[in-house]
């Protein structure tokens, strides 16, 4: 007799983006001739950059030749593509060597798939509100009890508030792995090098484990904040750095993202090197590289044209960001992020519940948003607007809502 895996149960029903989809579609079938302006789900719309696209029309064209024909590439990833992502630490500031960089299929798998190699009864802290697969992927790994509102028993969540700048304090009780993510999806905060100190020098101390989720590093326009968590001291000790290309250059649907597991990490029974070698040992088994073709892909995203088009398309996203802002501050609306980070992360006016303001918005502007209770319970009285989509789209959704949202 089989059985499932006790621990998928625990998931709770109507995970966040499909309940959006149902009643996004359920409006659409109550309003048939009205369009829906999709500022929900964080997903990119622009076309990818001249110099990318010609690097995966070569890597499609070293496949056709027998002299330059590959399979089964380098277990970690082709050595050029981790050479190009050291030499951006190295403009960091942070010196990598190449078997700290694994290359995988993005970041949403890897930091899912990074909780395999800890402890099952080790205990996770986790920013509220958060990128909902930190929790999910925990859940499925057996280190939660139950969950009820959106919240599980044995996590430690850390709320991200008006009050904190949507910066965890340290958590109350001892912990041992801890989730960060900074860009932040949701809240759009960006932490400072201070902020990050605080939890490098609480894990130094503990054994413990950051995993730093850095997918919006380049949409950082703050010169004085960390790109990386590796420009704290002492970081390469107890700090795992999950990144993409999804957003950076619009490789969502590509798929390429990289993890840093330097040798210098620790825990309380690893020695230096053995977490890096886990993971190795991890993705060699349960995975068998990115796609060649997308890799050549991500060395035209690293060349020098291919950074100058990315850029440009990260200020074209950060351009819709502002122009988000403003037009809800126009109304006089209390909103956060935006400025470092493709996510404005506004109040709901009267303090309204986040599920409530989606349904109001969706019906009076005809703009999908997500609620912001979405990612945890500290979201609750906060909605998230997208800054990925094409101008036009943004500015006619930014001007529905100005003239058509009640308050
Ligand atoms: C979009 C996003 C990712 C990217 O995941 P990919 O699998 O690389 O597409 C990772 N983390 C956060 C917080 C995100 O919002």
């Amino acid at each position: 007799m089989a059985n499932v895996n006790p621990h998928y149960r625990k998931l709770q029903a109507g995970f966040l983006f499909p309940e959006i989809e149902m009643r996004t579609r359920a409006f659409l079938e109550n309003n048939p001739n009205v369009s829906v302006m999709r500022l929900g789900i964080g997903n990119t719309t622009e076309p990818l950059t001249p110099t990318v696209v010609a690097g995966l029309h070569e890597g499609v064209d070293l496949l056709a030749r027998p002299e330059t024909y590959s399979g089964y590439g380098d277990e970690q990833g082709a050595q050029a593509l981790r050479e190009a992502l050291a030499q951006r630490y190295e403009n960091y500031g942070v010196a990598l060597d190449i078997e700290e960089i694994f290359i995988s299929d993005g970041a949403k798998p890897d930091s899912a798939n990074i909780q395999s190699i800890f402890r099952q009864d080790n205990a996770v802290a986790l920013q509220d509100p958060g990128y909902p697969v930190y929790v999910d992927s925990n859940v499925i790994g057996g280190r939660t009890g139950g969950g009820a509102d959106g919240q599980y028993e044995g996590l430690v969540y850390m709320p991200c508030t008006e009050d904190n700048q949507f910066f965890p304090a340290l958590p109350g009780r001892k912990v041992d792995l801890i989730y960060l993510c900074s860009p932040n999806n949701p809240t759009g905060a960006a932490a400072t090098l201070g902020q990050l100190k605080t939890f490098v020098d609480y894990a130094r101390e503990h054994r413990a484990v950051i995993i730093f989720d850095a997918a919006y590093a380049v949409f950082i326009s703050d010169r004085r904040l960390p790109r990386t968590i590796y420009e704290v001291e002492g970081a390469k000790e107890c700090a795992i750095e999950i990144s993409s290309f999804s957003k950076e250059a619009g490789f969502t649907g590509v798929r390429l993202g990289w993890t840093v597991v330097p040798k210098a990490l620790v825990c309380e029974d690893a020695a230096p090197g053995e977490l890096n070698n886990l993971w190795l040992r991890r993705q060699t088994t349960m995975f068998n590289g990115a796609s060649n073709i997308v890799q050549q892909g991500g060395l035209a995203i690293l060349s020098e044209q291919g950074q100058k088009e990315s850029q440009e398309l990260v200020g074209y996203y950060m351009a819709n960001a502002k122009t988000i802002r403003q037009g809800l501050e126009g109304l006089g609306i209390t909103c956060y992020g935006g400025d470092n980070a493709p996510y404005v992360w506004m109040k709901t006016p009267g303090g309204m519940p986040s599920w409530a303001f989606f349904d109001k918005v969706l019906d009076e502007c005809h703009v999908e948003g997500t609620p912001g209770s979405g990612f945890g319970p500290s979201g609750e009285g906060y909605f998230r607007l997208s800054a990925f989509g094409h101008r036009e789209d943004i500015e006619r959704a930014v001007q529905s809502i100005q003239d058509n949202l009640t308050l």
